[in-house]
């Protein structure tokens, strides 16, 4: 039988100052996404960033079932984070586990901020996000895509919501950590905003930075973003030339 096992490396950032998998400092892993590509969900978004793949559905605003849960002047936001039990080396269990609860509740409260939800009463609206690979960075990746879903499915949006993870490894403050950086650094700091309103709707830190070392990081996860929100635009701007094609096409 293969075993595969991961070997934990000797440091994370060479003399060169290259990471693990060659990128600088500041840089971010290789960004894919597209838009629409389920056909039976209002809207929908596939992300690679790196080695993590990530497909989020969104269906709604729709009727909340069980009723009891609709509100009588706005919509609910439902999400649910799950990864496949291939995304990892070792087999994960489906059923949800506790960190897959806890992020459902804070990927919901990252994007709640963006929507209008009073224009919706006694509806819901549901988003799904499976993590299919995971190397590092699944929350903030499961944001981005789940924002252009929303956006996909026609959501009134007050701006994007797009995540980028920062950290530190071997004393230096890098951007989009990936899995040995996440796993071997020092520090973690998934942030989520919308770039436009310049308003941060999730911050969660792991390890220790100095004060200085915070704001670095944090200017460095605002690049990272500006980063990440102009694939997000140009992913959505292809999906809607190519829908207006489609449809002037058919007439
Ligand atoms: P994030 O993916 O947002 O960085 P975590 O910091 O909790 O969230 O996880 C970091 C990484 O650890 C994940 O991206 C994934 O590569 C790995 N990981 C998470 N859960 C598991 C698991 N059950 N088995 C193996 N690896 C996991």
């Amino acid at each position: 039988m293969l075993v595969r096992k991961e070997v934990k490396p000797l440091r994370l950032i060479d003399e060169d100052g290259l990471r693990t998998d060659g990128r600088r400092v500041d840089e971010l892993r290789n960004i894919k996404i597209d838009v629409g590509v389920l056909k039976n969900a209002d809207g929908s978004c596939y992300l690679e960033i790196g080695r993590n793949k990530v497909m989020a559905a969104v269906y709604g605003p729709r009727e909340v079932h069980p009723r009891h849960l609709a509100l009588p002047d706005r919509a609910i936001l439902r999400c649910r984070y799950h990864m496949v039990p291939f995304s990892v080396l070792e087999r994960k269990s489906p059923n949800p586990t506790r960190r897959e609860i806890e992020l459902s509740k804070v990927i919901r409260e990252a994007l709640e901020p963006a929507l209008f939800l009073e224009y919706f009463p006694r509806t819901t609206i549901d988003v799904y996000i499976e993590i299919l690979q995971a190397d590092g960075g699944t929350r903030t990746a499961g944001i981005s895509a789940a924002a252009v879903a929303l956006a996909d499915a026609g959501i009134p949006m007050r701006d994007l919501v797009t995540a980028i993870a920062v950290g530190k490894a071997d004393g230096h403050i890098i951007l989009d950590l990936n899995d040995l950086e996440d796993k071997y650094g020092e520090a973690d700091m998934p942030v989520a905003m919308m770039p436009n309103l310049g308003s941060i709707t999730l911050l969660q830190a792991d390890g220790e930075f100095t004060p200085e070392e915070f704001k670095e990081a944090l200017n460095l996860a605002m690049k990272g973003i500006r980063e990440v929100y102009a694939k997000q635009r140009e992913a959505l701007r292809r999906r809607y030339l190519k829908v207006r094609e489609e449809v002037e096409g058919s007439v």
